[in-house]
């Protein structure tokens, strides 16, 4: 997530949330993007160290536990910008022209300077991000699948080029030679099969042969399975690989407008608002326009206001809503109270946790630093396995 300051209810719902939830199915990690801001942002340096630390904040009030997550910036890893320089060396300029995120930004953000090489490379920063942790999955919405194809792509391309490189048949035949004579011979015979037909049956009793190695034989390495799978798909070795985009289903909330909820519409409530703060802005949200006066019905359907029920109001609030807007019997101000007693509610703990945060700053700075060491190791891994594919580990 890119450091833009205080979050707000719509960075909670549309991620926080999802990702709190995730940390118990998943190994997670999770980083500020601070070098990503600088695509946009470049010229202000004041404000992003402040940003870091407010939304790491924010992250934990809203349930991240850095026992579970690892929480970590991404400028402490310049293991990323080598990535990204090396990965740069071979992308085609066209995949990342045809994002469809760039040409988007490029025609909404016309007060920014984006004519620049960081902003036209950043979601190829992004695969990097995403590589180094040879990560399975990416929380994403939807507007972001073309960066995780992008990513995939640049991890297969990756893996074609350099795969065999490194002295890849001469590993592989030592790998090999650790196997029983008779297990040689059949892995053989189902990579031929594998390679003349494609069928799934050859791929799957080959690879069980591997797994079951991979079980049995004292001092085998995940690197030996994985040059053993590559071989025997004949793609050679995956240094990098390709994630999955995962998509989960978000509330939207809009902003007290009616459009995207964003700090810098002004549109927003923050996650840290007080009471009185989100009392007086949800009673000046927007509502339908055709409630002029107390006595015209309305349409929820045509008011933001209705959009926020939808996410904190229980069945029965939602129909008194439903019914007393579309027959007057309700006036605007009764239908946002339910709204703003639910958020001031949730907030209430978030608001507790990150008082005690930023009350003793050096907690958070070491949460950060235990997720920076943690992130580090598999960071320095994976660049030892990218240096020697492509020949860099003299
Ligand atoms: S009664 Fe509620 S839903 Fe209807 S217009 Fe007013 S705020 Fe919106």
């Amino acid at each position: 997530m890119r450091p833009t300051g205080a979050l707000h209810l719509g960075h909670y719902h549309g991620a926080l949330k999802n990702w709190v939830r995730l940390q118990d199915e998943h190994d997670c990690f999770y980083f500020v993007a601070d070098w990503h801001a600088l695509t946009t942002h470049y010229e202000e340096r004041d404000v992003i160290e402040k940003n870091v630390y407010d939304m790491v904040i924010d992250w934990i009030a809203a349930g991240l536990d850095p026992e579970k997550s690892t929480i970590f910036i991404q400028s402490r890893l310049p293991e990323h910008a080598e990535l990204f320089t090396l990965l740069a060396m071979g992308t085609p300029l066209g995949w990342l022209e045809r994002v469809p995120t760039y040409k988007d930004q490029m025609d909404k953000l016309k007060d920014r300077d984006l004519a620049t090489y960081g902003f036209l490379g950043y979601p190829l920063l992004q695969a990097a991000d995403i590589l180094i942790y040879k990560a399975t999955y990416v929380p994403v919405g939807e507007d972001q699948s073309s960066h995780v194809e992008l990513t995939r792509e640049v991890a297969r391309r990756f893996n074609h080029l350099y795969g065999r490189m490194g002295g890849f048949e001469a590993k592989v035949a030592a790998a090999l030679s650790r196997l029983p004579k008779d297990d040689q011979r059949y892995y053989e015979k189902q990579r031929k099969a594998f390679g003349e037909t494609g069928l799934a049956d050859a791929w799957g009793k080959g690879e069980a042969l591997v797994r079951r190695a991979a079980a049995a034989i004292e001092g085998w390495t995940a690197d030996d399975t994985e040059l053993l799978l590559g071989h025997l798909r004949g793609s050679g070795k995956s240094i990098l690989v390709e994630p999955q985009a995962l998509h989960t289903e978000v509330l939207r909330l809009p902003g007290l407008d009616g459009t995207k909820m964003s700090k810098s519409y002004g549109n927003a409530v923050l996650m840290r608002d007080e009471p009185a703060e989100v009392e007086k802005k949800i009673r000046g949200m927007t509502t339908d326009p055709a409630r002029v006066r107390r006595t015209d019905p309305g349409d929820p359907a045509k008011c933001p206001v209705w959009q926020f029920h939808k996410v904190y109001s229980d069945e029965a609030t939602q129909a008194w809503v439903d019914t007393g807007c579309r027959s007057a019997g309700i006036g605007c101000l009764d239908c946002k109270q339910p709204v703003i007693e639910a958020i001031v509610k949730e907030q209430k703990p978030w608001r507790d946790t990150a008082a005690a945060l930023t009350a003793d700053p050096k907690k958070v700075h070491w949460i950060v630093e235990m997720g920076t060491e943690r992130a580090r190791t598999v960071a320095r891994q994976t660049m030892r396995d990218v240096r020697s594919a492509m020949g860099l580990d003299y």
